[in-house]
């Protein structure tokens, strides 16, 4: 069980799942034909689409669904209808959305005041034609901005009690097939949704650190815009501002970095939105994806509440289990912080920035979900 026992009351979910997306696609058409009737009160925003993430999927490996699969959104996924609702809503919070990118119906301004559907909101358990929410889980929505102001983009598919998260590119674009990964791995489930246990819901968050992948692939893609490696820069008991890493990799020469860490424990606005997005979703287990070592860890030092499901991706994968790290000090952590949080935290290191290993990686995903799902 997450530490985080209160489930959000805000929290939308669209019975039954497997025709929830299809659901809301016509809800958001309708909300949009409600909202252009009411003088332009709906902004219709683009979300910036998929393919854009592809930009290195050229994958090597035989095993890669076809790439045809891969990019492309509908134009229906790709517009959101944002309409005003008097729900308090944590996340995703109204202003991170409105700077997603520009509307491409700019003459449909917002209405200064709050039009019809906005009071009927309230209603919406038996009244599904008004039930929008800013941007509804089953399609793409922002945990928050990053230092530059892209948002870090996250999806639903399912709708169960149990909260996986699968996570990407905390380290950027240096380790950018993680991103490439995690985006399959949506879209793999997206297609066979019949694949993820109805207990779960899983979230999908290809590109944790947004910034980093638009520095590029060199070892400084891995920071965040200020310069602060964001899987140091948790709250866990070790935190410190100074941080360290593997001499050569992306802490260079020495393996040291001053400031990696951040002024302060969630220092930055990447973090900041990850714990929201862990808090306000009652997490209950999270994959994040690393690349450049082939390894599989939880809690560093062994133990803890992720060591189980990590030992079940290590077999799968044949990535080695790593108790203990002992190349390098490790500090302020997103998995430690987890596990300070009884949430199970799995950190997978793919074995280059390259490899994808799609097979074994699917495998494990879809052997962690039946866990979750059972347990
Ligand atoms: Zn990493």
């Amino acid at each position: 069980m997450s530490a985080f026992s209160s489930r959000n009351p805000n929290f939308k979910r669209l019975p039954p799942r497997k025709d929830g997306r299809r659901r809301w696609l016509m809800l958001s058409g309708i909300a949009a034909l409600v909202a252009g009737a009411g003088g332009g009160l709906a902004r219709l925003m683009r979300v910036e689409p998929p393919v854009s993430l592809f930009s290195g999927l050229g994958s090597t490996e035989s095993s890669s669904p076809p790439a045809a699969a891969l990019p492309a959104a509908s134009p229906t996924d790709a517009v959101v209808a944002e309409l005003p609702t008097p729900l308090p809503t944590p996340l995703p919070r109204p202003t991170d959305v409105p700077t997603l990118v520009p509307t491409p119906v700019p003459s449909e301004e917002p209405a200064p005041t709050p039009a019809p559907a906005a009071t009927e909101a309230p209603v919406v358990a038996a009244a599904p034609a008004v039930r929008a929410t800013p941007a509804d889980e089953f399609d793409w929505f922002s945990l928050g901005e990053s230092v530059q102001g892209r948002n870090i983009r996250a999806i639903r598919i399912g709708d169960g009690p149990v909260h996986l998260a699968i996570m990407g590119a905390i380290h950027g674009g240096w380790e950018r097939n993680t991103m490439t990964l995690v985006q399959m791995a949506y879209e793999y489930f997206r297609d066979h949704d019949d694949e993820v246990p109805s207990r779960l819901s899983v979230y999908f968050v290809p590109a944790t650190n947004p910034d980093g992948i638009a520095y590029g692939t060199n070892s400084d893609a891995a920071w965040n815009a200020h310069g602060v490696d964001l899987n140091r820069n948790f709250a866990s008991y070790n935190w410190s501002r100074d941080t360290f890493g593997r001499v050569g990799g992306r802490y260079g020469p020495t393996g040291t970095k001053k400031d990696g860490g951040g002024s302060s424990p969630f220092s930055e606005p990447e973090t900041q939105a990850v714990k929201r997005f862990i808090e306000g979703k009652a997490i209950d287990a999270v994959l994040s994806y690393h690349s450049g070592i082939v390894s599989v860890t939880a809690k560093d030092g062994g133990g803890g509440v992720g060591e189980p499901l990590a030992k079940q991706v290590a077999a799968i994968t044949g990535y080695g289990y790593i108790a203990k790290w002992t190349e390098y000090k490790l500090t302020g952590q997103f998995m430690d912080w987890l596990d300070e949080h009884n949430v199970k935290g799995v950190e997978i290191e793919l074995p280059d920035q390259q490899t994808l290993d799609w097979a074994k990686n699917l495998k494990s995903m879809q052997a962690v979900m039946r866990t979750l799902a059972s347990g």
